[in-house]
């Protein structure tokens, strides 16, 4: 099923993300994380891609498919362009096809400074437009409440998201936020300029301080005094910062769906303990 189809019944679309295993981790992880996960019946879970490579068995693609065969949920892969080229994406389609994936979240990718980029796909609608041509994939892409943290101004963001969506962007998931102001002003303009596919928020429960300080140093989200008073009071005490992070992520999701958001998109870090425990909260108000 393609992603877009989930949001035509009038209801708050539940989704997980997990990345792949970490080199000196293995599939039977993977497979407890899914478990577990599904049994939480997410309308669907996307599983992130990271150019370093994979374990054998366990990239993107592969569990992409393992979460669509295995457990019957819906899937989408992550997929990046900055490092590829026109050759590497026309393999990567026909993978796609073999393992029976539908739906794939284009982006371009951080640029690493250590590698020049391939400069066939500037950005993801340069990749969007490509795959397009090429395949019956439905496409989804990124977008950032606090604006892209290299453009210019949260306008310019917005007036090349709106490039990514005409390209055939028919869904977007955004970056992470911890106030959801930015998330509802950011709603506004997006629509304004025209912007009318589903919209999904990410959401990133704050179960380690110390994590959370490196995310966020990587996208730029802005931290309110509300919740740098929880890292400051509790991010010594693991289990406290868990569950005041928790809290943090279900009255982020409470105000967002009783604000009519097309969508939850909780960053589940591959922690199903997390994950359940928010599902649970907000079960009744989001279904
Ligand atoms: P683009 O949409 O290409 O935008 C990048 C920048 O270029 C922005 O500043 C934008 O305003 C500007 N821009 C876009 N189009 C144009 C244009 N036509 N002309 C001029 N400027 C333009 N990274 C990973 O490596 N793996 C992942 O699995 C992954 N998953 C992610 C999931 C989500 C939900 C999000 C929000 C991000 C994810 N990222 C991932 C990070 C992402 O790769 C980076 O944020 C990257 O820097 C930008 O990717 P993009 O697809 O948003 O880029």
């Amino acid at each position: 099923m393609k992603i877009c189809e989930l949001f035509r019944e009038n209801r708050t679309v539940f989704s997980f993300e997990i990345f792949p295993p970490k080199k000196d981790g293995s599939i039977e992880t993977v497979y407890k994380t899914l478990d577990e996960l599904t049994d939480l019946k997410p309308d669907f879970i996307s599983v992130t891609y990271g150019a370093g490579g994979s374990l054998p068995g366990c990239s993107t693609r592969e569990i992409v498919s393992i979460i669509k065969e295995k457990y019957h949920t819906e899937s989408i892969a992550h997929l990046t362009c900055v490092n590829s080229t026109k050759t590497d994406i026309d393999r990567i389609i026909e993978e796609f096809k073999a393992s029976g994936i539908e739906n794939v979240l284009a982006l371009r990718g951080d640029i690493n400074p250590d590698i020049e980029p391939k400069k066939e796909f500037l950005h993801a609608s340069e990749l969007i437009s490509y795959m397009r041509e090429r395949s019956d994939l439905s496409f989804s892409g990124a977008c950032y409440p606090e604006g892209h943290p290299e453009s210019g101004s949260l306008n310019e963001d917005i007036d090349n998201l709106k490039r990514k969506v005409d390209a055939g962007a028919s869904h977007l998931m955004s970056q992470l936020f911890f106030d959801n102001d930015f998330f509802y002003r950011f709603l506004e303009k997006a629509r304004a300029k025209g912007i009318n596919v589903p919209i999904e928020a990410g959401i990133m429960p704050c179960v380690n301080a110390k994590q959370i300080q490196r995310m966020v140093t990587m996208c730029g989200a802005s931290l309110p005094h509300k919740f740098t008073r929880l890292i400051a009071r509790y991010g010594d005490s693991p289990e406290a910062m868990r569950e005041a992070g928790i809290a943090y992520a279900v009255d982020q999701i409470i105000d967002l769906a009783a604000n009519g958001v097309d969508g939850i998109h909780l960053y589940t870090m591959n922690n199903p303990y997390v994950a359940k425990k928010i599902s649970e909260s907000v079960s009744r108000v989001i279904r």
